[in-house]
């Protein structure tokens, strides 16, 4: 009876949230476009519109409080300014990207396609496992071999330098869809997907940023390496490995090369990756965390690799499976588990579901799997029977049941 009911309100909101996808996307258009709102108000009937404006405006007031203490002017108000360079640049990709997909569908050979394929979901598993789950959250430690080979990979997912990727994510986490956010959500679907790549850094991005602590990975040569040579690395390993390959060996196009291998690939895994921050910080459920923006989206889990677990993963950040039920929707743990069979990989760390159950209950919408029943029976509404304790169990651990349980407070937690 829990899966009915858990899978009934994802699918129902699965729809509700695809019209307030395509509205919000026409009203990023037209704020775009016009600059202001002509034709659509963000605000008309969205209630999480509503809701994020409201703390978006806390924070624009609390920012400028901050300032007036301080000193500065008074009259400190962001103004958003389209650097239209990166706005046309990244127009420009995604045409070329559309056409990569063209030719990935009518004229690539098989083996290509395969390449591509290859190519892009190495580097997408370089990107969750290794920038965001080891580099970024430090879930578990691995041998020097890995390590390598998923700086290689994340160089080829063409990301910026993992040390840039790095600071941004740790940066994501601790100021969370406010002003200081590089990524804030509240500034809607369009600003966290990709506008935030195409205006000028809010003031207190830049601020807070500065004190984000990297310690860590200044001590890391893979890293520091990989940020000494970015552009040579990228240049060789993003762009000319993946085109070259086809054609020595099987005699593909440069030109097939260059739009399907390079480009159509590179914005396909950057999309998927940036649906992260929007699509998983807007649609979906909050089970864990309800006073947060970001959401669990099965989805996104779907083609991310396991990465839109979102309402889990920034309730315990720590945890190498970036969601409860690890293997569910989720290729980047079972890599992992892989990995730590072989013995490359150890000390994963994770959450009991004892930790789940506590912050469930203290923080969740109640929509959770199997402990909203206490919830509800605490908001005095009638109780739904769930899942019971073994099947619960068996979805929580699946088969990656490791035999000594290491467990972090979130205030161990850096970044
Ligand atoms: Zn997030
Ligand atoms: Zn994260």
């Amino acid at each position: 009876m829990g899966h009915v009911r858990y899978r009934k309100t994802m699918f129902l909101s699965g729809h509700y949230n695809c019209w307030r996808l395509i509205y919000t996307l026409l009203a990023t258009a037209q704020e775009l476009l016009f600059g202001k709102k002509l034709f659509f108000d963000w605000q008309l009937g969205d209630n999480w519109a509503l809701k994020s404006m409201e703390i978006l405006e806390k924070d624009l007031a609390a920012a400028k409080n901050d300032r007036k203490e301080n000193g500065s002017p008074p009259e400190y108000v962001h103004r958003r300014q389209i650097v239209w360079f990166n706005a046309i640049g990244f127009l420009v990709l995604h045409l070329g990207a559309l056409y990569g997909m063209y030719l990935f569908l009518t004229s690539s050979k098989i083996l290509t396609i395969l390449w591509t394929l290859l190519v892009a979901s190495a580097s997408a598993l370089s990107v969750t496992m290794g920038a965001h789950r080891l580099y970024t959250h430090r879930t578990f430690k691995c041998n020097e071999w890995i390590k390598a080979l998923l700086v290689f990979g994340q160089t080829v997912a063409g990301q910026n330098c993992l040390y840039v990727w790095v600071r941004d994510h740790r940066q994501h986490h601790k100021y969370s869809d406010t002003v200081a956010d590089p990524h804030n959500a509240s500034r809607g679907f369009f600003f966290s997907h990709i506008g935030w790549l195409m205006v000028r850094k809010h003031p207190e991005v830049i601020e807070k940023g500065k004190k984000i602590d990297m310690s860590d990975i200044e001590m890391d040569p893979y890293v520091m390496f990989q940020k000494k040579y970015y552009k040579v690395l990228f240049t060789t390993l993003a762009t000319l490995m993946p085109m070259f390959v086809p054609f020595v060996l099987w005699n593909e196009s440069l030109w097939n090369g260059f739009f399907v291998c390079f480009l159509f690939r590179l914005m396909a895994v950057l999309n998927l990756t940036w649906l992260v921050n929007s699509a998983a910080h807007l649609y979906g459920n909050k089970p864990f965390t309800k006073d947060i923006l970001p959401v669990e989206n099965p989805y996104v889990s779907m083609f991310g690799l396991g990465e839109g677990w979102h309402n889990y993963h920034h309730s315990f950040p720590w945890d190498y499976r970036a969601s409860e039920f690890g293997q569910y929707f989720n290729l980047t743990t079972i890599i992992v588990d892989f990995f730590e069979e072989m013995g490359w990989v150890w000390d994963k760390k994770y959450a009991t579901p004892a930790m789940v159950r506590s912050r469930v209950t203290k923080r969740g919408d109640g929509t959770h799997y199997k402990y909203a029943r206490q919830q509800l029976k605490d908001d005095g509404e009638p109780s739904e029977p769930v899942a019971d304790d073994e099947t619960y169990e068996e979805l929580f651990w699946l088969e990656g049941r490791p035999d000594t349980i290491s467990e972090r407070t979130p205030e161990a937690q850096k970044g």
